[in-house]
């Protein structure tokens, strides 16, 4: 059993990531903050942020069920949207000021619909996400952000400039890059953090101020040094897939051996995988190339499926993985693509590539950590 991360830091991490709201918000709304949830990490925070608004990225963490959500949805929509409509309409997301919603999927789409129809929010903003990612889409969602800011500044009656945006760049870069340090630490042959340690540092980042996450982290970098894990594994393992918040899934994975040393997930690696280009005259121009080029993406666009491919092999080689785990929210059919793909990609590169489907809120973890154990037996270890 590994000593667990004694800083103070990696608690108030962990109390942000075991519910919805949490001290931080409450501070920051007690002190006359306003607060903005949005759907999906193509969006750009750092817009929130020069509003002078909390970002909140959406999920259903600690729900009971989908009742609520199953009369408004069929029961082959995914879990995570039957999930965070049915904690909306039982006021869970109360503490939230407004929520900005992506066309991310079909599914997400008929959230925003009935987030309407039942009036969730003072506030709601739809952006539209082109499916490639070329300079003719990058153009072209830099208009969508600038449909955004205006809509953030006439309802919250603020004005987002481009000296406000760059700093917001420079504070969430500083995130990305100590986000970074804490991954490179997981390339040690015995790595100090276990992957669901990371996950919570990960969804933390998601839901305080980015200047007090920050500093937060600094302080958990300097333990984490001289950490190591006193568990022996038997196998060092990525995590790739779509949206993934919760650290008792990855501890489901790393109880029967398998450690994950990093991840491909939106909640994770992707988000700090690389940082805004600063030296882009346009603040506006350089998130929208960022969010929508940039950043390893995920199967929503459909032009970049080897970059996918090639960023997934690469990560593997690079943290020195055994074999990676695909996991999907059931009935999400752009990752039912994504791994059939995968599939095929990783065997033509010998890496070993376990598919697992999941519900949103995990429960019942044998069925999981049998198939990880098989797993890890047939890669020999
Ligand atoms: S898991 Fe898949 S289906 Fe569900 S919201 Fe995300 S992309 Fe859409």
């Amino acid at each position: 059993m590994n000593t667990p991360i004694k800083s103070e830091a990696f608690s108030i991490m962990t109390q942000a990531t075991a519910g919805l709201e949490n001290p931080a918000i409450d501070e920051w709304k007690a002190q006359g903050g306003k607060t903005i949830g949005y759907f999906c990490s193509m969006l750009p925070e750092e817009l929130f942020l020069a509003g002078g608004l909390l970002p909140f990225r959406m999920r259903a963490t600690g729900s009971e069920g989908t009742d609520g959500g199953d009369s408004y949805f069929t029961n082959n929509n995914c879990t995570f949207v039957r999930h965070c409509f049915s904690v909306a309409l039982d006021g869970g997301y109360d503490f939230l000021d407004g929520v900005v919603v992506i066309n991310s999927c079909d599914q997400i789409r008929r959230l925003y619909d009935n987030w309407l129809h039942k009036d969730i929010s003072p506030f709601v903003h739809m952006v539209a996400l082109p499916r490639q990612s070329g300079p003719d889409q990058v153009e072209w969602y830099t208009g969508e952000f600038h449909r955004l800011r205006k809509s953030i500044e006439e309802h919250f009656k603020v004005e987002i400039t481009d000296k406000g945006l760059r700093e917001a760049i420079a504070v969430m870069n500083e995130t990305r890059r100590l986000q970074r340090e804490v991954y490179e630490l997981r390339k040690r042959e015995r790595p100090p953090i276990t992957g669901a340690e990371t996950m919570a540092i990960m969804v933390a980042g998601t839901a305080m101020p980015k200047v007090r996450y920050n500093e937060l982290l600094r302080e958990l970098l300097t333990e984490l040094e001289t950490r190591e894990l006193e568990t022996t594994y038997r196998a060092r393992i990525m995590v790739t897939g779509g949206i993934l918040d919760d650290p008792t899934w990855m501890e489901a994975v790393e109880e029967v051996g398998g450690l994950v040393v990093t991840d491909g997930t939106c909640f994770g690696g992707r988000l700090m995988h690389c940082d805004v280009d600063e030296d882009i005259v346009d603040p506006m121009e350089a998130l929208s190339q960022y969010y929508l080029a940039d950043r390893p993406s995920c199967p929503r666009m459909i032009d970049t499926q080897v970059k996918r491919k090639n960023y997934t092999v690469d990560l593997a080689r690079e943290f020195n993985c055994d074999g990676i785990i695909g996991e999907k929210m059931m009935f999400c059919d752009m990752w039912q693509v994504e791994q059939f793909m995968m599939t095929m990609d990783l065997k033509e590169e010998e890496i070993p590539f376990l598919k697992l489907e999941r519900e949103y809120i995990t429960s019942g973890t044998g069925q999981l950590k049998t198939r990880v154990q098989a797993f890890i037996e047939t890669m020999g270890k």
